[in-house]
């Protein structure tokens, strides 16, 4: 049974049931394809994304986040930019230091344990150069250079169909773009290997908590009519996201039946965000930053903590309902009024950078009172600093590059991370280093919720490589679930 299917969720029902495995994939959203997806913005957004939703400060101070998430068949990479990057030595050193995360070969878990499963998934996916850079991409590059900066090509999932339509975000219409739904979801369930229910919404793991050690044994869901089931199964993987899979843990009673042990306390904690902002310049000449492949370029310059703490991308700008709600003057309010409607009439003339900020996984995902998700944001001063330095530099960049204006949205994620996370020390991580509950034999996660510390480099392939390593150890069978 697996809950989600996303980049993990879907990687791992896909791999299992391409194997021969009897598995069941339940997903919330509904199950569209390359025929349904037209770039009709407002559409996209109610028929493939989650509603956007905001981590706001725990203390009151402090800056939000908002949360955006893809809630369909292939989950977030339906409807990503498909860059897909190696994490960096850095991040894996992290993982250690925050949650003893030890390897195959019981050191500290590095490049050689992971590197298999990249090598597997880059070539299912089919990851190349994107080489083709447009004029909006030109146009910032002599800017990079002048604050001694560089561009270079981004390794992407995209096929030589792209047509370069710039319509990732709302599904790609030519299945150029790859994600788990076209690759690992749809091979097996066309023909008949893998069962998948769409607009199913999993309330809770159900678990069995009478023997010495509690054990999951299906779920529960409210199937498309609203009506409640439950399924049994050997093995729960639980991959609802990074933001839906601590609520659905914590709805399941986990904590409890863990008699509040520390690694249930694990679940929810250390949400982290991959703080990002898109950073507009306006120029002379039409750019038409909307009208590209999203993500052709990135600079890399700044990636290490030592060097600043973070990454830009080049070169796009948001549809223009996106674009008029998120953009904010140059105090970062809101535009309004006459502004905004002279700024949506130069719309083709802006270009646009994407800049992330590894952060430190100081947010929370935690359930309220009725029993809704919530999320937290928490920056610490170092996260902050970071925050402002990448905004400077990118504000820099265009100034450089000739931009007349420059202007940027308020602080939004696409690559949450971290909120149930594995590691070989059960004091600080929710799950082992086999992905599976320290509290619930059985149960699984198979998300970006794993990943121990937030990477420098957008999530999704070790999203998938984590998942594929996770479909291996599940059908091994070592751990002895499947009878
Ligand atoms: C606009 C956008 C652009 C991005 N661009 C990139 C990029 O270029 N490169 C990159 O590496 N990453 C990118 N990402 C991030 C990447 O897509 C995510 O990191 C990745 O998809 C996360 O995988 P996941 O399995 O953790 O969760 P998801 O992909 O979010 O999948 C979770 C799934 O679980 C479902 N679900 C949730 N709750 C339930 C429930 N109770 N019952 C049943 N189903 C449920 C959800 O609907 C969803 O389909 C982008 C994301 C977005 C939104
Ligand atoms: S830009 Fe390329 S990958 Fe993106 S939606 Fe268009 S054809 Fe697909």
């Amino acid at each position: 049974m697996v809950v989600g299917s996303g980049a993990g969720g879907g990687l791992i029902a896909g791999e299992l049931a391409a194997r021969g495995r009897r598995v069941l994939l339940l997903e919330v959203g509904e199950h569209r394809t390359a025929a349904d997806f037209v770039r009709w913005e407002a559409k996209a957004n109610r028929d493939l994304w989650w509603p956007v939703t905001r981590a706001v400060p725990a203390l009151g101070g402090g800056q939000a986040v908002t949360l955006f998430r893809g809630r369909n068949v292939g989950g977030g990479t339906t409807i990503n930019t498909k860059v897909g990057l190696r994490a960096h030595s850095e991040d894996f050193e992290k993982w250690f230091a925050a949650s003893g995360l030890l390897g195959g070969g019981g050191e500290p878990f590095g490049e050689a344990d992971i590197a298999p499963y990249y090598e597997r998934v880059e070539a299912a996916l089919g990851i190349r150069k994107r080489t083709d850079w447009q004029q909006c991409v030109a146009t910032v590059e002599p800017g990079f250079a002048a604050l001694g900066a560089t561009l270079e090509p981004v390794d992407s999932y995209t096929d030589a169909n792209c047509m370069r339509c710039g319509s990732c975000l709302q599904g790609c219409p030519t299945n150029a773009g790859k994600g788990t739904l076209n690759v690992y979801i749809h091979p097996p369930w066309a023909s008949g290997q893998l069962e998948l229910r769409a607009g199913c919404e999993v309330r809770r793991v159900l678990i069995d908590g009478s023997g010495e050690r509690p054990r999951a044994s299906g779920v529960e869901f409210l199937d498309p009519s609203g009506e409640s089931q439950r399924v049994e199964a050997d093995v729960v993987v639980a991959a609802a996201g990074t933001l839906g899979t601590p609520g659905l843990l914590l709805r399941s009673g986990v904590v409890q039946l863990a008699g509040d042990s520390p690694s249930a306390a694990a679940i929810g904690a250390n949400l982290g965000f991959h703080p990002s902002r898109l950073v507009f310049g306006l120029f002379d000449e039409i750019q038409d930053a909307h009208r590209v492949y999203p993500i052709t370029a990135h600079c890399m310059t700044h990636q290490r903590d030592a060097d600043g703490g973070f990454i830009v991308e080049a070169s796009t700008i948001m549809d223009p309902i996106a674009f008029a709600t998120a953009v904010c003057d140059e105090q970062g309010a809101p535009l309004w009024g006459q502004e905004l409607v002279d700024v949506m009439r130069d719309y083709r003339r802006f270009t646009g950078l994407l800049v992330m900020i590894n952060d430190e996984n100081n947010g929370r995902a935690y359930v309220d009172e009725h029993g809704h998700d919530r999320y937290a944001s928490n920056f610490a001063p170092s996260e902050v600093e970071r925050i402002d330095a990448g905004l400077a530099f990118t504000r820099n960049v265009l100034t450089a590059a000739g931009a007349r204006r420059v202007l940027a949205t308020q602080l939004f994620t696409t690559h949450v991370q971290g909120s149930c996370r594995m590691g070989s020390d059960p004091a600080r991580a929710a799950v082992d280093a086999n992905c599976e509950s320290y509290d619930v034999a059985g149960l699984f996660v198979g998300d970006g919720s794993l990943v121990p510390r937030t990477l420098s480099v957008n999530p999704s392939l070790t999203i998938m490589a984590l998942a594929l390593r996770l479909a291996d150890h599940l059908d091994g069978a070592t751990h002895g679930y499947f009878g």
